[in-house]
């Protein structure tokens, strides 16, 4: 058997981070069986539409890798196939048409609700005589196409990751296969379309498992081989609630703009839910569909977490080669204003130099425009306490970067001569490490955090370093009279 999955969003907007790990799932689960991995569109709810979602979403899923085979299938390109399967249904006593109001069916909600039952349709309209029928049609009267469920029994469904789900059958409602715009219902849609296009497992998020029992009813019904079901647990955010802006990132092109790598996206999500053994972390894409096994899925919901992520990110910016996380940090070099578009040829040199120094620090490549800052502006402000170990000596601080400049102005600015000069006047004053660097970092990079010290000064270049040393001392003396605050 040939394995064929799909991955089948509703273009509402863009695509989410939990639609990605279902996508990746489907698309891994394909791959690995030599299958195929199909793209359908599920546009048939036209108020939900979104313009630009598809596209959208495509673009998500190219950029993860997930390419998927033949041409996308679009539902709203084949609403004739919807309305031969009802009508089949109909002309075969399946399904039948009710033709009760929204206000009807409004009232018959809010009583069922009072007398404690089972949210649902009455079934008013599921014995109506063929001359009830017709006058209603005769009328013009708008109507849906609805499933005749079993009113006995139980319906079994098997789910890859659960096993085996049994719902009685009075509990299963009459549902809409085609609503009165004649645009299919996401039951009637999916069951055509999936065995249409012979997919062999149905994958999907776990909040369609409830609805399993009528697509089984449904597929029986028109008389279709049922496929397998794989229902993938939820991404939850860390307050259980499904992953939102409110969170951080939710949509993928969130991720894309706030520099996450596609391999470590991939990589993360492959493990949210899914396992291989406890020890290996890192997964290429050929690894993920060599290990891949749905039977490895979880049935718990995965938490998100974002530590994670930038911890794969991490990892991956450090793999890259110089040249290729050149291409992918300048725009964010560029969009912070520190270079110019395109960057002159000294604008590349000097980017160069400092990427190798930063890949170690930073998660995400929209960090660079905070961590890289200093690179390019020379520190405005400065907070005197960040010069010395807990904000203690002040006028220690001053006077060691006093007695520091001469020094520095008679140094190479690379990184081998800056590092004798300063452990020579260590050597030669006592001062210790800390008490000595940190002055020099603040006062060059505004802040505590910044590369190695030598790597930083040699890539400011002496003019510059000196510069801003002489500007800190300056700062600080007039802060120290000035109430410690601003110049
Ligand atoms: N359009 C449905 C959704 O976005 C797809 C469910 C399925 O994969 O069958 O949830």
């Amino acid at each position: 058997m040939l394995v064929r999955t799909r991955f089948a969003p509703s273009p509402t907007g863009h695509l989410h981070i939990g639609g990605l790990r279902s996508a990746l799932f489907s698309y891994l689960w394909a791959k690995k069986n030599n299958g195929k991995f199909f793209l359908r569109i599920e546009d048939t709810d036209r108020s939900r539409y979104v313009e630009g979602a598809v596209d959208s979403i495509k673009k998500a899923l190219l950029w993860a890798g997930l390419k998927w085979d033949d041409e996308p299938i679009f539902q709203s390109d084949r609403l004739d196939l919807y309305s031969k399967a009802a009508e089949k249904l109909l002309n075969e006593g399946k399904a039948y048409r009710c033709f009760c109001s929204e206000a009807r069916l409004d009232r018959v909600r809010k009583l069922r609700e009072q007398n404690k039952l089972p949210s649902g349709y009455d079934r008013k309209c599921r014995n109506l005589t063929q001359e009830e029928i017709d006058e209603h049609l005769a009328h013009g009267d708008p109507y849906v196409i609805r499933l005749k469920v079993p009113l006995e029994g139980e319906t079994i469904c098997h789910d890859l990751i659960r096993g085996e789900i049994r719902f009685d059958n009075n509990t299963l409602e009459d549902i809409v296969l085609i609503k009165s715009d004649s645009f299919p219902t996401y039951h009637m849609a999916h069951v055509v379309d999936d065995h249409d296009m012979q997919i062999t497992h149905v994958t999907r998020g776990e909040e369609w498992i409830s609805s399993m029992p009528v697509h089984i009813l449904l597929f029986q019904a028109l008389g279709y081989e049922i496929p397998a079901f794989v229902h993938f647990p939820v991404v939850l955010g860390k307050d259980g609630k499904k992953l939102s802006k409110r969170d951080g990132a939710a949509s993928v092109i969130d991720f894309i703009e706030m520099g996450y790598l596609p391999e470590a996206v991939v990589n993360y999500l492959a493990l949210l839910g899914w396992s291989y053994d406890d020890q290996k972390q890192i997964f290429s894409m050929d690894e993920l569909i060599q290990f891949f096994d749905i039977s490895k899925i979880s049935k718990a919901s995965a938490v998100f977490s974002y530590e994670k992520l930038d911890w794969y990110n991490g990892y991956y910016l450090r793999q890259l080669p110089l040249d290729d996380l050149y291409q992918k940090a300048l725009p964010y070099f560029i969009k912070a204003g520190y270079v110019s578009n395109p960057p002159s040829t000294l604008e590349k040199e000097y980017i160069l130099k400092i990427l190798p120094e930063i890949r170690e620090r930073i998660f995400r490549l929209k960090d660079i425009e905070s961590y890289c800052k200093f690179f390019f502006h020379q520190p405005e402000i400065y907070n005197p306490d960040d010069f010395t170990d807990k904000g203690r000596d002040l006028n220690r601080a001053i006077e060691i970067l006093k007695s520091i400049l001469p020094i520095l102005k008679e140094t190479d600015f690379n990184i081998q001569s800056l590092e004798d000069s300063l452990k020579i006047y260590i050597d030669k004053t006592g001062i210790k490490v800390k008490d000595c660097f940190m002055p020099i970092r603040v006062a060059v990079c505004g802040s505590k955090y910044s590369p190695g010290l030598f790597e930083t000064l040699s890539i400011l270049g002496k003019e510059e370093s000196l510069k801003r040393i002489e500007n800190a001392i300056k700062y600080l003396g007039s802060s120290q009279l000035n109430t410690g605050t601003t110049v």
